[in-house]
């Protein structure tokens, strides 16, 4: 850090703190006052709701000692704090040269407990002083043999005299999050306090309520100061949990407040494509279609078409679970664009994809006088030039490819619609390109209507406010005649029972897939490779079966011939690496085995399970993994990681629900990796969790919509402050613009 840094820290002005410690509280993010009034206390230690080891013991003694598992050890699980002081401590040795430290705690009422530590055996020693005044949370053992509750390693804080006093009257003081290096520093929790307790003094009396009086009345909140200085010294557990729904409402009102006003900002000035609902090619398809629509299909093509013929640009996202038929819903859209004179296009994120909708959508349309065209990066040069001039004359009337749409060397013909299919592959800059090059193809620079699709169903709240700016349709409903997925999680000792499985469906005529996480061989991983394997499955397991390789280091036609000759039935078996993961449609494969399953995320192996059961039989999913995960599926102490993994096959066991998938995957990896950092332009929520808080999201989000509608610009004067806030929160809005 720079001399002229460390002089802008204001922290350091705090007494006791100075420029060194300023310094090493700016490394953990506290800058400004408002930094430490957002340093959120992880808990609070309440003298008053402590209990006395007494109190603790009797809620542990069992009626009767004969039992015979009374000698046994009992485990709370839940965290206790006490506040005790030191009576004794003692070393004792065990194994080989080491020693641990029996501390002894009492608290006046008449029992003891003792807290044990096996490590850093020097530093206790030296803090856990005879006549200390120590904080202990940590959840107990109790051991009946002696009557004893012990602590293993519990968390510890010593307290001043000054702190036993305030605790003497009663105050519930805060615990914050003391990382090592401000330990080193000399930052304690006491110091912590004191740090907290002054700028609260310094700046609450001054501090203005940013949020609109109307919504804090409405909703009954504490304002700010209140709600801060309860938050960090309650006057009791009860007003904090009301200073966390104000806080949390605070910050998600601001969040929603800057997307309501963004959207508005955005549409206003864009003129978009005009069009009329009505289709004659769509209603033709419609009718000839061998089934029916389903009803939530139905709704979301009139929300897509309401967009469509309303003037201004649609910007919607369109969720709908694997195999809920948004490729229909996709061209129907496609065919209304083209009764109205444009043309319309949908980018797929691969070849194979983008080749797979292309004849689907030749065949859906051979009887018509619509032509449809393909560009794909992979096309010789006299092919792509006889596309692209195609394009430009408007020949062709709907274009299906992968990234090569949006190369500047394409030039469009009134491009009245784009769709993206499975958007998160794709990144934002694209879809702005994508529009960009529409508006150079059309009269007056219009836009086109912009609809991308997701097959990662994410919960709606969630979906709301990631893609704040982006109308939301979701197809929730799968077709009727869709059998479930018998899904099973197998070990490799019993592998030879699902080859014998599949040997049986292929008799029958169907067809599997066999998935394995990686192409190369990587002893470090020691996972399997699909190459490696396909040639030993080949040889050992399925010498007369016919087998095809599919992975991603093929060239593009290589893939594509594989996946044809797979469609066509030239191969039983399918070898594949996640490359089939994305909108591949075989109805005739109805076994999906996915070896080193463990090793998939949950939303992979989610649409690695669609590939099957995507026709009239019944199908089946099969989760490889290894052997010692049996003996683990069912313990909760397992590594955490190993955990995640356990609870993400169980998942698949349990549920076909795309939308309850995500949740857990939500809840497994936090919303930042389910929608990608990058791409989710969600902000850092300090009270917010945006799996559990649904109902504040959807609070917060209506009233800042609302208030945007009646004032746009926040010009009113009662609004001053919540503008000011607003800009002074996000002023660099741009970095939560990504979703164009
Ligand atoms: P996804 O939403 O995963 O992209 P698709 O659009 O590929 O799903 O549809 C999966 C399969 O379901 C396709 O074979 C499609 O023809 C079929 N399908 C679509 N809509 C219906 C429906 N309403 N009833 C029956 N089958 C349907
Ligand atoms: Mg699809």
């Amino acid at each position: 850090m720079s001399d002229e840094e460390r002089k802008i820290l204001p922290l350091q002005y705090v007494k006791g703190v100075g420029p060194r410690r300023a310094e090493v509280l700016a490394s953990e993010g506290l800058v400004t006052p408002e930094d430490v009034l957002m340093y959120v206390p992880r808990g609070y230690v309440d003298r008053s709701a402590a209990p006395s080891i007494s109190a603790l013991l009797a809620t542990f003694r069992k009626p009767n000692l004969w039992n015979s598992d009374a000698a046994t050890i009992t485990k709370v699980t839940a965290e206790v704090t006490l506040v005790a002081v030191v009576a004794d401590v003692r070393e004792q040795s065990y194994g080989k040269g080491r020693t641990m430290l029996l501390v002894v705690v009492s608290d006046g009422s008449g029992a003891s407990a003792t807290l044990i530590f096996w490590n850093m055996v020097a530093y206790y020693k030296r803090v856990l002083a005879h006549g200390q005044h120590v904080v202990i949370s940590g959840a107990p053992d109790f051991d009946p043999r002696w009557n004893q509750i012990t602590f293993h390693h519990p968390e510890i804080e010593r307290v001043e005299e000054e702190d036993m006093e305030q605790y003497r009257a009663g105050a519930i003081l805060p615990k914050y999050t003391i990382t090592q290096g401000m330990r080193t520093a000399g930052l304690t929790l006491r110091m912590m306090r004191s740090i907290v307790e002054h700028v609260i003094d310094r700046t609450l009396d001054t501090m203005v309520d940013p949020l609109p009086e109307v919504y804090v009345r409405q909703h009954g909140f504490m304002d700010r100061s209140t709600a801060l200085r309860e938050l960090h010294f309650p006057s009791s557990l009860a007003s904090v949990r009301s200073a966390r729904e104000r806080m949390k409402y605070e910050e998600l009102f601001f969040f929603e407040l800057m997307l309501a006003v963004r959207k508005r900002t955005q549409r206003v000035p864009e003129l978009g494509v005009p069009m009329q609902a009505k289709s004659p090619h769509a209603r033709a398809l419609v009718d000839n279609l061998p089934f029916e629509l389903t009803a939530a299909q139905r709704r979301v093509i009139h929300e897509i078409t309401r967009d469509m013929t309303s003037g201004t640009p649609m910007n919607r996202l369109l969720q709908g679970d694997v195999g809920s038929g948004k490729t229909i819903v996709a061209l129907l859209c496609m065919l209304c664009a083209v009764d109205n004179g444009y043309q319309a296009l949908i980018m797929a994120p691969t070849e194979i994809l983008a080749e797979q909708h292309f004849n689907s959508i030749k065949r859906l349309l051979q009887d018509t006088d619509l032509q449809c065209t393909q560009l794909v990066g992979g096309q010789r040069k006299a092919l792509r030039t006889k596309v692209l001039a195609e394009i430009a004359s408007g020949e062709a009337n709907i274009i299906v490819g992968t990234h090569a749409m949006f190369e500047s060397s394409v030039q469009y013909h009134k491009l009245g619609l784009a769709i993206i299919d499975e958007q998160h592959r794709f990144g934002v800059e694209q879809r702005a390109a994508l529009r960009r090059l529409g508006c150079e193809s059309n009269e007056g620079g219009k836009a086109p209507h912009l609809l991308v699709m997701s097959a990662t169903p994410i919960p709606r709240t969630l979906s709301m406010t990631a893609y704040g700016d982006l109308d939301v349709s979701v197809i929730d409903e799968l077709p009727k005649d869709r059998k479930p997925i018998v899904t099973k999680v197998v070990y490799e000792s019993g592998l030879d029972s699902v080859h014998a499985f599949v040997r049986e469906q292929v008799a029958e005529g169907r067809q599997a897939y066999i998935v394995y996480p990686l192409v190369e061989r990587s002893e470090k991983l020691e996972l399997k490779s699909a190459v490696e394997h396909f040639e030993s499955l080949q040889r050992d397991v399925y010498p007369t079966l016919k087998m095809g390789l599919l992975h991603g280091q093929q060239l593009w036609y290589e893939k594509e011939d594989a996946m044809r000759d797979f469609l066509a039935r030239k191969y039983d078996i399918l070898v594949a690496t996640t490359v089939v993961e994305v909108g591949i449609d075989v109805p005739n494969a109805t076994v999906m085995l996915i070896e080193n399953a463990e090793r998939f995320g949950l939303s992979q192996l989610h649409q690695l399970r669609g590939r099957v059961g995507r026709g009239e039989h019944g199908s089946f999913c099969f989760l490889a993994t290894k052997d010692h995960f049996k003996y683990q599926i069912n313990r909760k102490n397992a590594a955490e990681d190993r955990a995640a993994s356990i609870i993400r096959l169980k998942t698949m066991e349990e549920t076909t629900d795309g939308f309850r998938i995500a949740e857990v995957d939500l809840a497994l990896r936090g919303p930042g990796d389910v929608l990608g950092t990058r791409q989710s332009g969600l902000p850092d929520f300090v009270f917010t969790d945006l799996v559990s808080d649904t109902p504040m999201i959807a609070r917060a989000r209506q009233d800042a919509f609302a208030l945007v509608d009646r004032d746009p610009h926040l010009r009113h004067p009662d609004l001053a402050r919540t503008r000011a806030y607003l800009q002074r929160r996000y002023h660099n809005a741009h970095e939560y613009m990504r979703i164009a």
